[in-house]
Order: structure tokens, then C-alpha cells, then sequence
């Protein structure tokens, strides 16, 4: 017989897959790792969330901000990363999202690009540089793309939305 993987959707022999009993209900897996994967998501995209509603104040959760990280807005970046950044930065997104927006949307917006002007880009380079033992020699240095800053964002949202 087969079962439907719940990591991959993929169709599987049953006697093979990995199988989890979840309230009465069988629910199989490629794999073991399938599954603690999956609950490693779950438990990082709840951390997110929980983060996301301490920073706006409100259960942001349910309007478009969480809803679009998932969706991939910020597809470069792990979830580790985001929860981490999240994590040790909450009282200056906490700032950062005070002002007042136009609506929802705008702020969700603002919030990703503020997370994704954030995350990433820089720290990825400078591992690179130490692990091979790259010297900074003017000739080879290569200059990073400079960082926009809070001002630059947001004058880009105010020709997008008006509001902010
Ligand atoms: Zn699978």
C-alpha cells in the first residue's frame, strides 16, 4: 500500500515509511530525519511568531507580516537565522516598528525589508574570506554592496504606498 509522505508529498511504500500516530491518526514520513525535520520547522516557525507578536505589540501572526515570511519573502535567509536575528535584536525592531503605518500590509512590508536588509548578506563573505586565508590587499578587495539604511527603505515603501 502506499502512504503520502507528509515532508515531501511524495507516495510511499507503507511498510518502509516512517510512521508517527497523531491523534488516532497515522501519519507517515520518508524518514525519521523527515520527521524531525518537520518538527524542527514547526518548532522554529512558532519561535518566529512568538517574536513577531512581542515586536509589533499585538497578535501580528495573523495578518499578512508572518504569513509573508513564510511565504518566502525571506527565501535567502534559514529560519534559524531569522529566529536568531529576531531573538537579539527585539528592542530596536521593537523601535524600528513603532512609528505608525498606513496599514498592515505597508508595515508587514517594512518589517521584511528591514529583516532581509539585516540578515545574510554580510557574515556569509567574511567566513569565506577567513577560511581560505584571503589577505585584505587593496588590489583584491572586493567592496561589499553597501547596506541601505533605515531612511533610504523607507523613503523607497513611501512611493509604494503614500503612508508611511
Ligand atoms: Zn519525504
Amino acid at each position: 500500500m502506499l502512504v503520502t509522505c507528509k515532508c515531501h508529498g511524495k507516495k510511499i511504500e507503507q511498510s518502509t515509511a516512517y510512521c508517527v500516530r497523531i491523534n488516532g491518526r497515522n501519519t507517515y514520513y520518508c524518514s525519521e530525519s523527515d520527521y524531525i525535520g518537520i518538527c524542527r520547522n514547526r518548532e522554529l516557525k512558532k519561535g518566529i511568531a512568538d517574536c513577531i507578536n512581542e515586536i509589533y505589540g499585538y497578535e501580528a501572526t495573523k495578518t499578512s507580516a508572518f504569513n509573508m515570511i513564510l511565504s518566502g519573502f525571506l527565501k535567502d535567509a534559514s529560519l534559524e537565522d531569522v529566529l536568531d536575528y529576531l531573538r537579539n535584536n527585539k528592542s530596536y525592531l521593537k523601535k524600528t516598528m513603532s512609528k505608525s503605518f498606513g496599514n498592515e500590509y505597508g508595515k508587514a512590508k517594512y518589517f521584511v525589508a528591514v529583516l532581509r536588509n539585516n540578515l545574510g548578506r554580510d557574515a556569509p563573505q567574511e567566513e569565506i574570506i577567513l577560511q581560505s586565508g584571503f589577505e585584505m590587499h587593496p588590489t583584491n578587495y572586493v567592496e561589499k554592496p553597501r547596506r541601505p539604511t533605515i531612511d533610504e527603505i523607507e523613503r523607497q515603501f513611501i512611493g509604494e504606498d503614500g503612508e508611511i
